[in-house]
This record gives structure tokens, sequence and C-alpha cells, in this order.
């Protein structure tokens, strides 16, 4: 079928993904550029100890692409890594991928209907279609902490995990106790010397319900694959019809707060402690940042060699880590648990719409997309997990199957010769968000009482998706052609 050419920007979960779903389209003129060395986005880059999944694997996956074995519940970041790498074989796109170039900047042509992209390197190429596949959480966010480029140790951000640098023996700081630092916390402090973990805001962290899949359960999920349908269906079900309006309603929230409250509590008593226990209790909302599941976390601050500290990081000096209570924690380590720069979305990547105009000129009161998906006057633009489509609890792989397929309809409609290109109407795109923004307002991100990654400047969510997993499929399902502007030739 060949035409028209496209452009994914990523081969994470989301490029892949598309990938895979346009050759099996027919569409064959399809290039994914990938700046590393291989495909697995965030799955590649996050190879800490303790990595894995926070999501049930069975329902964190290609839904067309089930596997039977899953080693654990929660799949350890190699597994779910060779999976990826696995689909890009199996489904023939690898031989679509450019590794090791960066696209830059892309601008668009309204003559030609086209994307001209320049590549780190200085190369040109163009495409009909442009997607941005680079996820929300793929640049590692580091403090400006004064005096951090004078730390004479070892300095790493946790998705840029140092694994040539010994932790044995060593006094390490832990920066952040987000998603990531719960998983690693506890994997690296048996090794370390003494471990500090310098905590700005407390987090709920439930038990984590993992275990080890028996072979027999392998064996029967190949011979009966409607087992882990199943089971799959089971996952989504108690996300979708037990998490998710928890988190989303008022009402909702209060039962979150009575049930769930109790729950966390029973973890927290693995806590010896009491002081450490008292820091370690939310005054916010539970769900107000993201829910963190971890069965070993809170047992691992019992060791006499890790602490907790709150007083707020003021500076680092050549060999510690100051606080506002005016100690100086003396460390030969820092580990960045700080997370990413969520709002950047496409950055690096430069994007030029019609008119000259920027996407960061198009979102200077904040990032907004048509469903997440699309930008008026930026046509023939897509993005895949953009503004608003993070879920709270459930799995994002979900609402990017949901991207894929309509993303697809928008390339089969570009198909028509007479069409130039499709722009989303500014519009339909402005009485989107204006809803969006009103009912993310009762929502437990903006309501709940915290500071996440979910708001910006700690107002305008531009994260979340305020509704269930199906009700963002069944938005996506068909496009609607009178919500663009269909330009001719
Ligand atoms: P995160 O959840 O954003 O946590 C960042 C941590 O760093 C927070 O504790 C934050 O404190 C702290 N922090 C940020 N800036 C700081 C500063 N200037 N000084 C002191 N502390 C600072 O980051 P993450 O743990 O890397 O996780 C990010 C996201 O990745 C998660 O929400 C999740 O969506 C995803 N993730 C998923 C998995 C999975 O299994 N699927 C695993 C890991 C991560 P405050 O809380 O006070 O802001």
């Amino acid at each position: 079928m060949g035409g028209p050419s496209v452009a994914i920007v990523g081969s994470g979960f989301s490029g892949l993904g598309l990938a895979i779903a346009l050759r099996r389209a027919g569409f064959t003129d399809l290039t994914v550029f990938e700046r590393a060395d291989g495909v697995g986005g965030v799955w590649r880059e996050n190879t800490y100890p303790g990595a894995a999944c926070d999501a049930p694997s069975h329902l964190y996956s290609y839904s067309f692409e089930p596997k039977h074995d899953w080693s654990r519940r929660f799949a350890p970041q190699p597994e779910i890594l060779g999976y990826l790498r696995e689909c890009a074989r199996k489904y023939g796109v690898t031989e679509h991928m450019r590794f090791g170039t960066e696209i830059t900047a892309a601008e668009f042509d309204a003559a030609a209907g086209r994307w001209n992209l320049r590549t780190a390197g200085g190369e040109t190429c163009a495409a009909d279609v442009l997607v941005s596949a680079c996820g929300q959480l793929s640049r590692p966010s580091v403090p400006a902490i004064p005096g951090l480029e004078a730390f004479g140790g070892t300095l790493f951000h946790s998705a840029r995990w140092d694994h040539g640098h010994d932790l044995a023996g060593r006094r390490v700081a832990v920066v952040g106790n987000g998603a990531s630092a719960v998983q690693f916390v506890p994997r690296i402090a048996p090794e370390a010397a003494k471990l500090t973990v310098f905590q700005r805001e407390p987090q709920w962290v439930g038990w984590k319900w993992d275990r080890r899949y028996p072979r027999l359960r392998s064996r029967l999920n190949r011979r009966f694959p409607v087992l882990q349908r199943l089971s799959r269906l089971g996952v989504f079900l108690w996300f979708e019809a037990l998490l998710n309006p928890m988190l989303i309603s008022p009402r909702g929230r209060k039962v979150l707060s009575a049930h769930v409250r109790a729950l966390c509590r029973t973890t927290r008593w693995s806590v010896r402690d009491k002081q450490t226990r008292r820091i370690l209790t939310p005054g916010y909302e539970l769900g107000c940042k993201r829910v963190l599941v971890s069965s070993d976390y809170y047992r691992s601050l019992n060791l006499p060699h890790v602490d907790v500290v709150t007083s707020p990081i003021t500076r680092v000096t050549s060999d510690a880590v100051v606080t506002a209570d005016g100690t100086a924690h003396e460390v030969d380590t820092i580990i960045m648990g700080t997370g990413f720069r969520s709002h950047d979305f496409v950055a690096p990547l430069r994007v030029t719409g019609l008119d000259g105009r920027t996407l960061d000129d198009a979102w200077r009161d904040g990032p907004r997309a048509y469903l997440g998906l699309t930008v008026a006057g930026f046509p023939n633009f897509f993005m895949m997990y953009g503004p608003n489509t993070n879920v709270g609890s459930g799995s994002v792989v979900h609402m990017l199957e949901s991207q894929i397929a309509y993303i697809v309809q928008a390339i089969r409609a570009l198909r028509d010769p007479e069409v130039l290109y499709m722009d989303v109407r500014e519009g339909v795109l402005s009485a989107f968000d204006d809803r969006l923004q009103q009912r993310l307002g009762g929502t437990v991100w903006n309501a709940g009482g915290c500071t996440s990654w979910y708001l910006r400047d700690g107002r305008r969510n531009a994260s979340n998706w305020p509704g269930s997993m199906l009700a963002y499929r069944r938005r996506t399902r068909s496009l609607d052609p009178a919500d663009y502007r269909f330009v001719k030739r």
C-alpha cells in the first residue's frame, strides 16, 4: 500500500506499537527514528536495581501480543525490555528503525503538506505525517541544587544508573522517594555502609501483591489462552471499576480515604521507629500523587544504617548534602530519584507548524492537545502519551492502544490523494480542553492537597485523563472528520 510516509520519533511502547499497527494495516513507508541504539524507551533506559513494572504485566502489555510466561505478576525491567525487542522482531518493524538518530527539529511545509525533519547529525529528510512518541518520562529531571556541580563524589540519576559504580561500603544519598526510589532503595540499602533518603513529601505506599508465577501457570496460559485473557480482564476491571472512579469523583475519594488508608497503615506498621513512621505518613489524600506499591521499601528503612531526612536540601558541598537544619550529611554518592521533566512532551524536538508558530508558542499557557493527540496549527502531527493521557491507576499501554487505533484512522484519511493535510479545529480543541480542565478540578490529583508532577507550576494538570480507560477508548474509537479541517490540494 505504501504511503503516506510516516515518521515516528521514539521506539518505546508507543512508537513501537504504532509501527506494528501501521505495518499490520499495510502501510510500509514508515521510519522510526530512535536516538538510542535499540527499542524499549523507558524500559531500555531505566536499569536501576529493582526496576520493575508496578502495573500487573498481563495488563501492561499489548493486547495483540499476550505473553503467556511472564515470570512474575509485576515483571522486572529486563523481561519487559525483552518482550518489546521480541515484538519488534516478530512483527518485522526492526527494518523500519533508524537507531542512533535523534530528530531535533520538524517544520511543516504547508504548500507541500509535508514535515521537513532535521537530525542531530545535520541530515534532513521529509515525511507526510509526523508522530511524536517520546513519552512523558524520558527526560530525567535533576534539581538545580546549589553546589551540585562541585560535588566530588559520584552523582547519577536513577534513569541513568551508573552500573560501574560499586555501592558496597559507600555512604549514599538518595534524593527523592517516588516510584523509582521505592524500587531501588530496598535493593541498594543492604550494600551501602550508610544510606540517607532525602524526602520532601511522604508517599502513600501500598503493599505490592507480587508473586512468581509457577511454570504450570505459563503452560496453562499457553494451552488455554482464555485463562490469560480472563486474568487480564480481572486486572483491568480492578483498576477500571474500583480504583479509577475513586480517584476521579469526590464521593469516591472519601471511600478511598477510608478503606485504603487503613490498608497502607498496616504496611507502615512494618516501620519500627515511631518517629520514622510519623514522617512517612502523608497529610494529603491518597492518590494525589501516584500511588506507589512496594512490600520492602518501608522494611528497608528499618535497617540501622538507613535514615530518612525531611529537612530540605539547601546545598551540596564537595563531600556532603547540607540541609536547612544546618546538618552536613557526608556522602560519597548521590543518586537522584527525582523523576522526569514530564511536561516537556516533545522536547528537545522543536516543532514548527503553520505560520512559523512553534509548539512552545502554542503552549505558552500549558500543554494541551485534542484527545492528547493533535494540536491546532500543527497539521498531520500526532502525539502519543501526549497531554492528559496519563492514568492515575491502570495501564498506560491500554491508552496507547486507543491512540494507535486513532492515528491509523487518521493516516488512512490522509491516503486520499486530494487531501493535502488535516488540522484539528481550534474550537474543537478549546472546547475539549475546557471541559477536561473543569473535570480535573474535582479529582484527587488537583484537589488532594499535594504537589506532584501531574501539575504544571502547581496549577494546571497537563498529565492526567479524568475518566476511565474505557471512556478514552470510546472517545478515540472513531475519528470524527468534522473535528478537522481537511485542506485539499
Ligand atoms: P517521581 O515520582 O516524580 O518522584 C520524584 C521524587 O523526587 C519525589 O519524591 C520528589 O519529591 C523528589 N524531588 C523532586 N525534585 C526534588 C528536589 N528539588 N529536592 C528534593 N526532592 C525532589 O519520579 P520517579 O520516582 O522517577 O517516577 C516518575 C514516574 O515514573 C512515576 O510516577 C511513574 O509514572 C513512572 N514509574 C513507573 C514505574 C513502573 O513500575 N511502571 C516505575 C518507576 C517510575 P516530592 O514528592 O516532594 O515532589
